[in-house]
């Protein structure tokens, strides 16, 4: 299939991709290939205006009919999987294989939102008053803003569309300036599903197209009452303080620093499949990636030279190519950053393998990089950062703590994971003095999270939540309700207050 055949399979024409300045290219090969048009300052302040009128009419229809509309987009997506896979695959450069995977999670999501718009449960709660009964609910909140990063272009979107539009909230999408087709084609996607549903207001969702001006500016509206983020740490910050600043609710999935410890009695066969796949999947470009590993020092010297030796015969090229592993970065800035840190790394006394540039006469404008594997004789600052390229850093150690230490000395706090089939240790890393991410796995890497959980982190991740277990509560305003059928009017706490 040509490039082009790949947009129109998306429902992508001429008309969608050209007329404007912004250039989107593919990681694949660096071409061009379209040119869009943005929207100005006064289009957004236009779509907040649509977005509010749509909360008017979506939170007056009952949820459960909410969740026929996300029903059908999940029907829609099945039919569409593989077009859509295609197209995040052109667009962000991750393979085939996890392009299809993002749209199953779409697909996952919306079907575990539509079981939800029968359950938006609230509680009944006894009143220490005669005649008095108290109760919780919980009501639609309003519009909700939802920022992509490039690397993930249309799964969160959806962890958060789906679980908002049952919420009852019209959602505005600012996706990233790299990735705008794939939501390009998702609207499109949106826009038949809703004329199978019938009557929905206009403007259940939207897409801004822009830098990160456009998500400044829904940031800083009072009309957007969620802004969900998902992005770089220093994007969040800025984000964090604008919503903040207004006293709007802000769900922040933002950098990761994810480690494994390999213990001693770790199954070393699978922790190598686990370190493989978590570290160079998607080219080290997750939120989720593994870019720490913390090896017992009696185990060291059996599993690194393994390990360095899988990395040799990893498959990288073309990512719609089948049998392919490892796909381009990005961009070359992206490249850069990854060359940076590795001279950092030797200047810190690490030694490198792997990391240099790959494919560079057969796709001499892309950014292929073979993975990096990079000991470290400690901790050090590099370390500590979060660099979005395939760098693997590793790390000894002799006693529990130390690994412990290591493990929760970074700024970051997104996902982590031990391998040991000794239960104590395990468990005593998912314990209150254990990791102190947001997703802590035994036996598992920390990438390819499963929709039903709640996803997100601590510390300079952001403390959001999205997507399975309540954080569906994210999305709507409680309300607590005190209600009297006696006839008499006692105080709370039995204060005397006698007119
Ligand atoms: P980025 O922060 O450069 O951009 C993310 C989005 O934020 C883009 O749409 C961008 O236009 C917008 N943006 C940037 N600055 C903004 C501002 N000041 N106000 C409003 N919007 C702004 O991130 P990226 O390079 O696209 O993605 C990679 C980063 O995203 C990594 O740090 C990665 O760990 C993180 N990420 C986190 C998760 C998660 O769930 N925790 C998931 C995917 C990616």
């Amino acid at each position: 299939m040509t490039y082009q055949d790949i947009l129109n399979a998306a429902d992508l024409y001429d008309a969608d991709l050209t007329g404007g300045t912004l250039a989107v290219h593919t990681p694949i090969d660096a071409a061009r290939i379209a040119q869009l048009k943005t929207h100005t300052a006064d289009d957004v302040s236009t779509m907040i205006a649509t977005g509010v009128e749509a909360f008017r009419a979506w939170r007056l229809v009952p949820a459960p009919r909410r969740g026929e509309l996300v029903r059908l987009l999940a029907e829609e997506l099945r039919a569409e999987k593989e077009n859509l896979g295609r197209l995040v695959t052109l667009e962000c450069g991750k393979i085939l294989q996890e392009g299809l995977g993002e749209v199953q999670e779409m697909i996952d999501i919306c079907d575990f939102a539509v079981g939800l718009s029968r359950q938006l449960y609230g509680l009944t709660i006894a009143s220490e008053r005669p005649g008095h009964f108290m109760r919780e609910t919980w009501h639609p909140m309003g519009v909700c803003g939802v920022i992509t990063a490039f690397n993930f272009p249309v799964a969160p979107w959806c962890w958060n569309a789906a679980l908002a539009l049952v919420c009852g909230d019209p959602v505005i999408w600012k996706p990233s300036e790299k990735t705008p087709l794939c939501a390009l084609a998702t609207l499109k996607i949106f826009e038949k599903t809703l004329a199978k549903f019938g009557d929905a207001p206009n403007g259940l969702l939207q897409v801004v197209v822009g830098e990160r001006d456009a998500g400044e500016a829904l940031a800083a509206s009072r009309d957007v009452a969620i802004i969900s983020a998902t992005g770089s740490t220093r994007m969040g910050n800025a984000v964090g303080v604008k919503v903040a600043e207004r006293f709007g609710r802000c769900i922040l999935e933002l950098g990761g620093n994810n480690a494994m410890i390999v213990a001693p009695s770790a199954d070393l066969e699978m922790a190598l499949r686990a370190i493989v796949f978590s570290a160079v999947g998607t080219a080290g470009q997750r939120c989720t990636s593994l870019r720490r590993l913390i090896v017992h020092e009696e185990i060291y010297a059996q599993l690194i030279p393994r390990l360095v030796s899988a990395y040799e015969g990893l498959p990288l090229g073309d990512p719609l190519a089948d049998g392919v592993l490892v796909g381009p970065l990005i961009d070359a800035p992206a490249f850069e950053r990854m060359q940076g840190a590795l001279e950092q790394v030797r200047a810190d006394g690490g030694t490198v393998h792997g990391g240099a540039r790959a494919l560079a006469d057969r796709y001499p404008e892309a950014s292929y990089a073979n993975p990096a594997i990079a000991e470290m004789p400690a901790q050090t600052d590099i370390v500590r950062q979060e660099t979005f390229a395939p760098i693997l850093y590793v790390m000894k150690y002799r006693e529990w703590a130390e690994a412990m230490a290591l493990h929760n000395g970074v700024p970051q706090g997104l996902s982590s994971c031990i391998f040991s089939t000794d239960l104590r240790e395990a468990e005593d890393f998912l314990s209150a003095v254990g990791s102190d991410c947001g997703l802590a796995n035994v036996n598992i890497g920390p990438s390819g999270a499963e929709i039903g959980g709640a996803f997100g982190g601590e510390k300079d991740t952001g403390g959001g939540r999205e997507s399975g277990s309540d954080a569906w509560k994210g999305y709507m305003r409680r309300q607590t309700n005190t209600i009297n059928y006696s006839r008499e009017l006692p105080l709370a706490q039995g204060i005397k207050f006698d007119i």
